[in-house]
């Protein structure tokens, strides 16, 4: 399917690896020029290599996005772009009775505040253009919440919340916002978590995946380049009626009948 969206420009936070680097494939593969964030240089310069593949302009910015710094540079690179997609690292995994103010406060900073902001300084050249697309990578965690990430649940609902609001308040001038809701997907954080389990269970790395598999009625993890595609659809020309969504990408994982 042709996504109509060639020579636009967008850009993906946090898109050296996993879910964001899928993001950004599949908007390359569709002809999309791209401003990729990450903080580590080494992977970033290898995926902007990668992408620069698809024959599509690549532009990097090295730095922590949830940053002041890393913000403003980002943004200065980023100015103009037709297309958004937020992501950034999530939360630690504990449990409720140890979080701090702090932690609460740096994982607000992180997955809500951070693509808040990215959406209040790109939003206002997109209405000016009458057309824009923003997807922010949020977490199933929204829709059904993971007692060990706590912080991920409460941070990403006050995000959701924001969005549910300001995608009404944006749609008529062409600009849609939407955000995709991981389930379980095969990338360095699914890894992380599995090694939790590891190492509070005592049980082997298969054994952990293999039981976190049985959770899901597809019994295997998502890829990242399932979800980019997914992220592509929705910054396409055909889903400019889809606004203000919560997509779950889960293989089934959430039990709900709607
Ligand atoms: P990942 O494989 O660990 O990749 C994270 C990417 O983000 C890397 O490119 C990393 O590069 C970059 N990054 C992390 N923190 C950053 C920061 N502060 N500033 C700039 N770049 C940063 O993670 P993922 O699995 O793709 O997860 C992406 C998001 O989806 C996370 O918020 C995660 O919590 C959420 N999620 C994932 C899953 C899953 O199963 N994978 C499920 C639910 C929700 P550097 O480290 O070099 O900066």
């Amino acid at each position: 399917m042709d996504l109509g969206i060639t020579g636009k420009r967008a850009l993906v936070t946090a898109a050296s690896k996993g879910l964001g680097r899928g993001c950004a494939e599949a908007l390359a593969a569709a002809g999309v020029d791209l401003v990729i964030n990450a903080r580590g240089a080494e992977a970033l310069e290898a995926t902007a290599a990668h992408l620069r593949g698809f024959g599509v302009n690549v532009v990097t910015v090295c730095g922590d996005i949830t940053s002041d710094a890393g913000l403003q540079a980002v943004l200065a690179a980023a100015a103009g772009v037709d297309i958004l997609v937020t992501n950034a690292g999530g939360p630690p995994p504990g449990s409720w009775e140890n979080w701090t103010k702090a932690d609460y406060l740096k994982a607000i900073e992180a997955n809500m505040l951070t693509p808040i902001a990215l959406m209040t300084a790109l939003m206002p050249a997109m209405i000016a253009k009458g057309w824009g697309r923003v997807v922010n990578i949020t977490s199933q965690s929204v829709k059904a919440p993971i007692p060990q990430l706590g912080l991920s649940n409460a941070a990403r609902a006050g995000l959701t919340g924001f969005v549910g609001g300001t995608s009404r308040q944006v749609a008529p001038y062409g600009v849609t916002i939407n955000n995709l809701l991981p389930g379980i997907h095969d990338t360095d954080r699914a890894t992380a978590l599995d090694a939790g389990i590891v190492a509070t269970r005592g049980i082997t790395a298969a054994a952990a995946r293999a039981e976190r598999c049985a959770t899901i009625p597809a019994r295997r993890y998502g890829t990242a380049s399932e979800f980019g595609a997914t992220c592509a659809f929705l910054c396409s020309q055909h889903a400019g009626y889809i606004v203000g969504q919560n997509i779950l990408l889960d293989g089934g994982a959430m039990n709900a009948t709607l």
